[in-house]
């Protein structure tokens, strides 16, 4: 029996240098003629369908259409590509200690857990070199809801290994809400935009990802 953990990515694994925020922007002033559409509006925890439509009516007053948000996240691949090549990111520490430690235990299946659509978070984990890492997740093109792409993670991890025990491991209190949603245990690391203090409610709260493996779980 395997225990399946799931990573978030941004501000868990690793910081993409607002890539993800500047390339929202530089789409929503392509497509709809708004600048810094993104300013006052928080990213952290969120899935990237639920941040456009957040973008919508804050800017337009108004919900994106279906059609709107598919060619919104198609004009934003590329924008994030670029933005990836031009400042890359930065892995956080312990990450890939982490990751090594439970991959040697022999018994942990790795997989995300994370709002960015898939082909943004492979984007994401490729600029860090972890993409290797992780074969499989839920991700925002899921849901738009946090709770139903940790859902559909854990039903892919079922689909290939005999599991046993799901731990989330996450930044925010959407991340926690979500592993709760799930029946999940749930891990916080403080290295995103929730102060630990904040992140109680998880079943741990690591100041960064290098206390995970001393844990011991
Ligand atoms: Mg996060």
């Amino acid at each position: 029996m395997s225990v399946l953990y799931l990573f978030d990515i941004d501000g868990t694994l690793l910081h993409a240098h607002r890539s993800g925020r500047d390339a929202f922007d530089a789409v929503f002033a392509e497509l709809h003629g708004i600048a810094d559409a993104s300013e006052g509006i928080r990213y952290g925890g969120k899935t990237d369908p639920a941040i456009i439509e957040e973008i919508f009516v804050a800017r337009l007053g108004r919900r994106p259409t279906a059609a709107e948000s598919a060619a919104f996240l198609d004009a934003y691949l590329p924008r994030l590509h670029a933005q990836l090549a031009t400042h890359g990111v930065e892995v956080l520490a312990g990450v890939v200690e982490t990751l090594e430690h439970l991959a040697a235990r022999g018994d942990c299946v790795l997989a995300v857990a994370t709002g960015n659509i898939r082909a943004g978070a492979d984007a994401k984990l490729a600029a860090g070199k972890l993409q290797q890492w992780f074969p499989f997740g839920g991700y925002g093109c899921d849901s738009h809801l946090r709770a139903e792409l940790v859902a559909r993670a854990i039903a892919r991890g079922r689909e290939r290994h005999a599991v046993s025990e799901v731990i989330v491991v996450g930044d925010t209190i959407h991340d926690i809400a979500a592993a709760r949603a799930c029946g999940a245990r749930v891990y916080a690391v403080a290295t995103g935009a929730d102060p630990a203090d904040s992140l109680r409610e998880a079943d741990a709260v690591f100041a960064s990802m290098a206390e995970l493996p001393r844990f011991g779980r």
